[in-house]
């Protein structure tokens, strides 16, 4: 009897936040680990809808996918085993290609370490849908749609916990067959690594009970979105906390402040990464609980950056837990560029000691242009469009990505939307919710 030789996929998260890759024997892990598989740089370009976007290539180079073997994982049992491991994209002398989402993701970080000796402790915090069911009343938060979802939902916890990923909580959310699953924080770019690890596990795992998930930035443009939430703290090389200082306002230390700061001011600019599909405008709408302007809030839902609770009165616990979310993200957003674009905007608000604007207190959408410019807040971008020219224009956001990626990008995002002429918003959503 000829022994099985399991397939070892190596996959790479790309800029419309689709895993694709290629696999090959598990007997080779320790060859493909030094050499990777062979990789396209137009593969970039390949949109969501799998069109190709004009790409810069053309059908010239060659990269290698390099599976890292910190991010690999094993899910035994079931019908079908999983061996996987997540991959960087390496030029064949063996740098990082500059358009590789991992590696600016990792850039990243390290100019905030560099910048501040700071290493950011992060958690996303997902929202997804049941594809075609219909909303039923008492069903918001409530037990029975949890009981309806517990045993997927044990299946899925059981296979996370066998990578990465460490589940914290699993909640009925208030939409209709709407749940939220959030992981617990982890250092650098494992939270965008486990952020990845975590959508692919929906589909495989729930897909075997026979429900399927859609992240989708909503599935009904009259109903809730699908959001994504950020949560960042910050430690120092010895692991001690950075990011509270219960001498300042709300808490915030000078350094939570500062890259707060920067990441308001150039909220309209990154926004076409954060919230890169025509669908996502549906949803940064207000009061749909998201994010509709550069706001800072204590405790209000609807701010794009939001101080979240801490439930000690314990000085020391409080400076662990501490923490803000950035919650205008969400999931046809590359983890990698979304967290990428986040902690650059974020790095130079810390370099230039830039002030957020105080918290707000009020529903913002009842506030005129000029009353909104008094307190320093803007309305967000409102369409994909609107959100590209911001980011293609902005010189903080080239000099962060590169003319390179910059250009790019808005190629690729320009190839998608061509791909939803003619369209209304609700079969722009139909569409999507099949991809996410
Ligand atoms: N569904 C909301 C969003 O699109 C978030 C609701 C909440 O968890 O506060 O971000
Ligand atoms: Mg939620």
């Amino acid at each position: 009897m000829t022994q099985k030789d399991t397939l070892v996929f190596v996959g790479t998260s790309d800029i419309a936040g689709i895993v694709r890759g290629k696999s090959f024997p598990k007997s080779e892990w320790e060859k493909r680990l030094k050499n990777g598989v062979g990789w396209t740089p137009t593969n970039i370009q390949l949109t969501c809808f799998d069109s190709i976007s004009d790409s810069p290539f053309g059908a010239f180079g060659d990269l290698a996918l390099v599976p890292d073997p910190a991010t690999r994982f094993t899910i035994e049992g079931g019908e079908k085993p999983l061996e996987f491991a997540i991959g960087d994209i390496r030029e064949p002398e063996g740098g990082a290609w500059e358009f590789c989402t991992r590696s600016l993701a990792r850039r990243a970080v390290q100019e905030l370490h560099a910048v501040a000796g700071a290493t950011p402790l992060v958690a996303f915090e997902h929202e997804f849908q049941l594809k075609d069911k219909p909303p039923r009343a008492g069903d918001a938060y409530g037990f029975k749609g949890f009981r309806d979802g517990q045993a997927w939902a044990e299946a899925y916890l059981a296979a996370l916990r066998q990578t990465t990923c460490v589940p914290d909580t699993f909640m009925k959310e208030y939409g209709p067959a709407q749940y939220e699953i959030t992981l617990k924080p982890v250092k650098g770019i494992k939270a965008a690594d486990n952020a990845v690890i975590l959508r692919l596990l929906a589909y495989d795992v729930l897909g075997q009970s026979g429900v399927t998930p859609s992240f989708s930035p909503i599935l009904d443009p009259e109903s809730v979105g699908n959001g994504v939430h950020i949560h960042f703290s910050f430690l120092d090389d010895t692991g001690a906390p950075l990011t509270y200082d219960g001498d300042e306002a709300h808490g915030m230390s000078a350094l939570t402040r500062h890259f707060i700061g920067g990441v308001l001011k150039y909220l309209d600019q990154i926004l076409a990464l954060l919230a890169p599909s025509e669908i996502s405008y549906l949803r940064l709408t207000p009061h749909r609980w998201s994010a509709a302007f550069n706001n800072l809030g204590y405790r209000d839902r609807e701010a794009s950056v939001r101080i979240c609770p801490t439930f000690s009165t314990d000085e020391t616990a409080r400076a662990r837990q501490f923490n803000f979310e950035v919650r205008a993200v969400d999931s046809a957003a590359s983890p990698y560029l979304a967290f990428a674009a986040i902690m650059f905007a974020g790095t130079q608000g810390v370099k230039d000691k830039i002030e957020p604007p105080a918290p707000t207190e009020e529903d913002l959408a009842m506030l005129d242009p000029a009353a909104l410019a008094e307190k320093g807040i803007k309305r967000l971008p409102e369409s994909l469009p609107e959100a590209l020219v911001r980011f293609a224009d902005s010189k903080a956001v080239r000099s962060w990505f590169g003319d390179g990626f910059v250009d790019l990008y808005k190629a690729h995002k320009l190839g998608e939307m061509a791909q939803l002429e003619g369209m209304n918003d609700l079969e722009k959503c139909q569409k999507y919710k099949d991809v996410y």
